[in-house]
């Protein structure tokens, strides 16, 4: 077994406002004052983290004080040149803006802005995994070999962010690099026969809590190391405080009984892959 807190990683699933935004926003008292760049380096010298994965959220109101696509992308290009080499951040999606507009947003993102892949946000958009309007950016994607994050934490089976429906998505572009964020949560069973990277952002202490210790590490196990990836969705947890989430994931991911190998593919490597296209 590895000791996580001392390894080296990378966080493949992490929120940070840009300071405009914070600068707007005086007295908020949520999780939201902790997606902060200087609090957040703090965070990667205590645990270890190398480098981390910044995810926008479909919703140009939490990115930028310019709500427009454009200006979200130029400001996750900016928090990436404030540490070069430090951050990733994947590229955004405006659910105002018809499909082909939004493919030449990514395309701008991803070619002027240095972005490195793109997140799909179903539950914020309302617009399904599945869902015509996506076709066109899965297309691209796929094209470009671009990894595509899609969130995934349903409810019921017809939720937008559904298993089922990302399945679908993974029959119809069958080169497409996915990730499910939080490994479709609950309905993770219907990720299990897919070629789909899973990361365990927000899940993890969920899967603790509901499933105890042994049957969350036999479904990391039933995954794999070659599609499990590290990621904890910092600053925002339905279970824990900010400050309990590395303490909790790192503990937890310490017990469970990985190869050194096992363990640094899901810590560093398959992210680190998915990136360096
Ligand atoms: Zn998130």
């Amino acid at each position: 077994m590895v000791d996580w807190r001392k390894l080296k990683k990378i966080d493949a699933h992490i929120h940070i406002l840009p300071d405009a935004v914070h600068e707007a926003n005086p007295d908020a008292d949520d999780v939201w004052v902790h997606a902060d760049l200087t609090q957040y380096l703090a965070k990667m010298e205590a645990f270890h983290i190398e480098k981390a994965v910044i995810m926008p959220f479909n919703d140009p109101w939490l990115m930028s004080m310019e709500f427009t696509i454009d200006a979200v992308h130029r400001n996750l290009a900016a928090l990436k040149q404030q540490y070069p080499g430090r951050f990733f951040a994947f590229a955004d999606v405006d659910p105002r803006n018809a499909p082909e507009e939004s493919v030449k947003a990514l395309g701008r993102a991803i070619d002027r802005c240095g972005l490195d892949g793109i997140k799909l946000h179903p539950t914020n958009t309302g617009i399904s995994a599945d869902d015509e309007c996506n076709q066109a950016i899965y297309a691209f994607a796929q094209q470009r070999d671009l990894p595509v994050a899609i969130h995934s934490y349903p409810h019921t089976a017809d939720d937008p962010d559904a298993a089922a429906r990302i399945l679908r998505v993974l029959e119809q572009y069958p080169k497409l690099r996915v990730i499910v964020s939080h490994m479709g949560a609950f309905q993770w069973e219907a990720l299990l026969p897919t070629r789909a990277y899973v990361d365990f952002s927000a899940i993890l202490p969920h899967f603790l809590r509901s499933y105890g210790f042994a049957k969350t590490e036999d479904i990391l196990h039933r995954f794999g190391a070659d599609r499990l990836i590290f990621a904890t969705d910092y600053p925002d947890s339905r279970i824990l405080q900010p400050g309990e989430i590395y303490p909790s994931y790192l503990d937890a991911l310490s017990r469970m009984d990985f190869t050194r190998q096992e363990t640094e593919k899901i810590a560093y490597g398959n992210i680190e892959k998915l990136l360096h296209r």
